[in-house]
């Protein structure tokens, strides 16, 4: 189990300043949504948690390990990044593809550990009848989880993901969405992008919203209300009840 610290993490691209003195902990167990408004920092914010942007200040932790300090190897058994839109390897299976996540493990070859692991994902995400297809010739959406199957192949105790649902359709985003809330509750720390407010109130257990640089964070969804949907995505909002008494928000364009 890994918890991942953030001390006053502040990110600029040239002048343009992204992320501005950024504390938080993301504890093992949680299934923390991170959203905000196009451009605000989620995607820089995993990057620096993944170690693919180290030039920022201060300091990030993994379990009190310094990130900057954990090597490529280290760095791919602990974390596992699912990224936006992908380019899949010219000419490789859905099962060659899934199997690429056990690579931090293997030496020369595959072990029956490996590919048992693959076919256990495989089945878990409905993909087995996939497994033999190429990459290409699946739809986006299969593609998308297929990615998903790769980062969970890999067993890391953290795993970071970019808008991983966003071209799914609705069943399969909620089959993904409970994936990756089973895996929290098993005590996988995930953190993930995600855009659709109403599906992530569903599964998650954290959110953590960005503007303007700064980081708002909730650890309770109950903490949501109208007033700060409003103030983070620019929209209106009103909350509503659900099946199951659930919370909702209608939202809507403001003026
Ligand atoms: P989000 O994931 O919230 O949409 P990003 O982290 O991708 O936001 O980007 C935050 C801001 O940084 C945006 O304004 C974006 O245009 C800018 N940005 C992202 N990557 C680069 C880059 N490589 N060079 C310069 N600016 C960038």
């Amino acid at each position: 189990m890994v918890s991942v610290a953030l001390h006053k993490l502040s990110y600029a691209y040239g002048s343009r300043q992204v992320l501005r003195d950024v504390s938080h902990v993301f504890q093992p167990g949680a299934f923390t949504a991170i959203m905000g408004q196009n451009g605000s920092g989620k995607t820089t914010l995993l990057r620096c948690i993944n170690k693919m942007a180290t030039d920022y200040q201060g300091l990030i932790e993994i379990n009190g390990k310094d990130v900057r300090s954990l090597s490529l190897e280290e760095m791919a058994k602990t974390s596992a990044f699912v990224p936006q839109g992908q380019d899949a390897v010219f000419g490789a299976s859905v099962f060659e593809t899934v199997l690429l996540g056990r690579l931090p493990y293997m030496t020369w070859a595959p072990a029956e550990t490996d590919y048992r692991i693959v076919d256990e994902v495989l089945d878990r995400l409905h993909l087995l009848r996939f497994a033999a297809t190429d990459i290409h010739q699946i739809s986006g959406g299969e593609r998308q989880k297929v990615y998903i199957a790769r980062a969970v192949a890999q067993k890391t105790p953290l795993i970071l993901l970019d808008e991983p649902v966003t071209y799914l359709d609705m069943k399969h985003q909620l089959e993904i969405m409970s994936l990756l809330a089973d895996l929290a509750v098993q005590g996988f720390n995930i953190i993930m992008v995600v855009h659709d407010l109403n599906l992530a109130l569903q599964s998650c257990s954290h959110f953590v919203f960005i503007k303007n640089g700064r980081l708002i964070s909730v650890a309770d969804p109950s903490g949501i209300d109208e007033a700060l949907v409003q103030d983070v995505f620019d929209v209106q909002a009103q909350q509503m009840t659900g099946e199951n008494g659930r919370r909702l928000f209608s939202l809507w364009k403001k003026g």
